[in-house]
């Protein structure tokens, strides 16, 4: 039976080149014994672009936009855009957003209709997203929010992030949970490490991971000693996925 391997692309699978090199060749390697899933905060577009750049391999699916679309080929989930759109109101969630002028928007190739992207000063971070917490469940609306990379602010629908849209595909390609590997380095990664597969934390982790996997942190989850593709090596050889 193949497993399943779903990695971040930014500070995970991307970061140094020679590592990339090596997980290429092992993985093109023995491409019929795994599923490829790619789950980045990256819009499609972008996450194409740095495939290019980077000489990244074909992936089986792509989860772009920090989980709130899936891809596969050129073509997006319609059934994952329903499912998302249950109980999100993005206009609501933009008005309340717009009340924090410390909340500063990204640009447009960011946003999609289920998700609204932010820069913030770490320093303020804390108290402005549990205002705006708040307000949102005042407002009897439902989103989560995201802070990643010291700076990024994602608002997702409750129903879409890495982890769900990873689970949607798993039970899809029906992978057990144990014969599936998620690959992170920060914060929008902590959704793929809170569904019940086995979990690799790369050793380059940003802080805002390593605090959650501190506190948070089970056997299923490993911290490699490599940073970046190496550390991804090293999970699949440290949970017996394959040898190489
Ligand atoms: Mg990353």
């Amino acid at each position: 039976m193949r497993f399943l391997l779903v990695t971040d692309l930014d500070n995970t699978l991307v970061g140094d080149a020679a590592a990339l090199l090596r997980f290429n060749q092992k993985v093109s390697a023995n491409r019929d014994r795994l599923y490829l899933i790619y789950a980045t905060g990256r819009s499609y577009a972008l996450a194409r672009q740095l495939q290019a750049e980077q000489d990244l391999l074909e992936p089986d699916y792509w989860v772009t936009g920090v989980g709130t679309e899936i891809y596969r080929k050129d073509e997006r989930d319609p059934l994952w855009a329903e499912h998302l759109s249950q109980d999100w109101n993005r206009d609501s969630v933009a008005a309340i957003a717009s009340t924090f002028p410390d909340l500063i928007i990204q640009p447009k190739a960011e946003q999609n209709p289920w998700k609204l992207s932010f820069l913030i000063d770490p320093e303020l971070a804390d108290s402005i997203l549990a205002n705006l917490q708040a307000l949102i469940a005042q407002a009897g609306l439902k989103a989560q929010i995201i802070f990643s990379n010291d700076e990024d602010v994602d608002i997702l629908p409750k129903h879409g992030d890495k982890g769900l849209a990873m689970t949607y595909l798993r039970e899809k390609l029906n992978i057990p949970a144990n014969k599936t590997l998620v690959c992170g380095d920060s914060g929008n990664d902590i959704s793929l490490f809170q569904q019940n597969t086995l979990g690799l934390i790369v050793s380059n982790a940003r802080s805002e991971l390593m605090a959650w996997y501190r506190l948070c942190g089970e056997s299923r989850h490993y911290l490699s000693r490599a940073p970046f593709a190496d550390g991804i090596l090293e999970a699949i050889v440290h949970f017996r996925l394959m040898r190489f």
